[in-house]
């Protein structure tokens, strides 16, 4: 299997040696930043398997950069670790897409372990999720690609192309937060920098399509001061009310 490469963000430098020790014993090629301005530079100068990022920094610290790469890089998993057990620390980084958190101190082979249940969500997710399924089952709709056509409880509904673009977009990241930015970027390509409005527009209109109540969205959620993102929990609620068989989303 290949290696992994994973950035450790850390300025506890006995921490860092000790988490880059047992992750290469992990199969994984461990790069060190000792501080928040390394630490983005590095992030941002290849693509990670994973980045490991201390809360408390010297520089930007880790909430900003966590931020920084969600706004840029949705896909890069985040494992944080925090020095302290307060509640907000562990919201923040949550809310800010860290994908899990330790707190200090913690165990090596907590740490090592969480780092491996994260590859296998990833690799999972690589599996269910291949960017050329043909179509997706997503609750109580079914999105054929080719065709780009979208079925509601079984009943055909008309979307435009960007809205069925926003759509397979979400299908395709379920779970994933994006940011207005990102979305532009990704749906809509280059060259709408400013045009942030314009997704808040077109989410709105594919609410009022598929949503069972469109002013308590519960497909397409806003994450409050990041973005949107396709929730699955809710998703699975939705499901629970109409059959238990289905698969929370599928891929033919
Ligand atoms: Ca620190």
């Amino acid at each position: 299997m290949n290696k992994r490469n994973v950035l450790v963000i850390e300025d506890e430098w006995d921490i860092a040696q000790l988490l880059e020790l047992h992750l290469s014993d992990a199969n994984c090629d461990v790069t060190l930043a000792a501080d928040g301005h390394e630490g983005m530079h590095q992030a941002f100068a290849r693509i990670w398997d994973l980045i490991i990022l201390d809360l408390r920094l010297p520089g930007p610290d880790g909430l900003s950069i966590c931020g920084a790469l969600r706004r840029e890089l949705p896909y890069v998993p985040i494992l944080m670790l925090t020095s302290k057990t307060s509640e907000l620390d562990r919201v923040l980084g949550l809310e800010l897409g860290a994908d899990d958190y330790v707190t200090k101190p913690f165990s090596i082979s907590e740490l090592v372990a969480r780092v491996k249940a994260i590859f296998r969500r990833v690799e999972s997710l690589e599996k269910r999720f291949p960017s050329d399924a043909e179509s997706f089952t997503a609750g109580p709709l079914e999105i054929d690609v080719k065709a780009r056509r979208v079925l509601l409880n079984d009943n055909s509904i008309s979307l435009t192309a960007r809205e069925f673009d926003l759509l397979l977009h979400f299908v395709r990241h379920p779970g994933h937060v994006f940011s207005r930015a990102n979305l532009l970027d990704s749906v809509w390509g280059y060259g709408h920098d400013g045009y942030e409005h314009t997704v808040n527009s077109h989410i709105n209109r594919l609410r009022a399509k598929i949503e069972p109540d469109p002013s308590q969205p519960s497909l397409i959620v806003t994450v409050w001061g990041v973005g949107y993102k396709l929730d699955v929990d809710r998703v699975a609620k939705e499901l629970g009310k109409t059959s238990r068989n289905q698969p929370l989303i599928s891929v033919r």
